[in-house]
């Protein structure tokens, strides 16, 4: 029951432990670890994951660590080209939450992409400069987050309603290789009432994802330092396992297991 043990990228576990004070992983970390970090393979593509998960059970590491680990190969491109565009979206029910798993995801990019001790701070590179991340939450006024997702954000936390919204109406908003889908506190976004708007969000990712292969079909997308298309996984938390819940599970997993924690 050890971080390496469930296979876990030797630079994140030095930051856990030397950083963050995280020696090993909670029972639900090393129940979803091992799936979730599991090698992408294109012939058995890894299952959707549905997480049953009380707050304080270690969650979101349990879903922001195999992101984190599975866009590290972009720390070795010279330049992140914008038409790589956004590649993992985590959709909190409030804009609180959102803000927090924020907070950890800033926490977790800070890490450093060498072993090396000798080099100084400011020389060293860092995660947090290839993944930007983002949040959209309605903080800020939608022109000002278009222009962020323009530049583009490699990894977004948002609330529904903001998301879809930009889904449908910024143009500009690359989100054809989005390759991570998380649903957190999938129970609170239904008592909120954001099942047709999550329907919409799924909507929007298929439809975006059509027209961009369409596009590099017709020669006008690039593909970026081997950044491939891949299927979307989706991992979705939620502290109980109800018919809503389930109903939502249903259109928003593939292939899904349940794991506990
Ligand atoms: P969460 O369930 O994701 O809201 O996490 C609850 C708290 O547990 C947070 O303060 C985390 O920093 C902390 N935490 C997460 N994983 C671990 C771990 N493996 N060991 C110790 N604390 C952890």
């Amino acid at each position: 029951s050890t971080f390496e043990g469930v296979g876990l990228h030797k630079l994140l576990i030095n930051h856990l432990q030397g950083k963050m004070n995280i020696q090993k992983p909670t029972s639900i970390q090393r129940a979803a670890l091992p799936h979730l970090l599991r090698p992408y393979d294109d012939k058995s593509p890894p299952p959707d994951i549905f997480l049953q998960s009380q707050t304080g059970s270690g969650k979101t590491l349990a879903f922001l660590l195999p992101i984190i680990q599975d866009l590290l190969p972009l720390s070795s491109l010279s330049y992140i080209d914008r038409s790589i565009g956004t590649l993992a979206i985590i959709i909190a029910p409030t804009r609180e939450l959102a803000k927090q798993i924020s907070d950890v995801l800033e926490t977790l990019l800070k890490m450093r992409l060498r072993e090396s001790q000798e080099i100084s701070d400011d020389t060293e590179p860092r995660l947090t400069r290839w993944l930007v991340s983002g949040l959209l939450s309605g903080g800020a006024t939608r022109a000002h987050e278009k222009a962020r997702l323009r530049k583009g954000l490699p990894i977004l936390v948002a609330t529904p309603g903001r998301l879809l919204d930009h889904l449908q109406n910024s143009t500009s908003f690359n989100v054809g290789k989005c390759r991570w889908l998380v649903l957190d506190e999938a129970d609170r976004l239904m008592d909120l009432g954001f099942e047709e708007t999550i329907q919409g969000i799924l909507k929007g990712l298929d439809g975006r994802r059509k027209l961009a292969m369409k596009a590099v079909e017709q020669g006008q997308g690039m593909e970026v330092g081997g950044w491939e298309w891949r299927e979307r996984r989706t991992i979705l938390c939620s502290a109980t396992i109800r018919e809503d819940v389930q109903k939502l599970a249903g259109t928003a997993l593939k292939r899904p297991i349940v794991i506990r924690g």
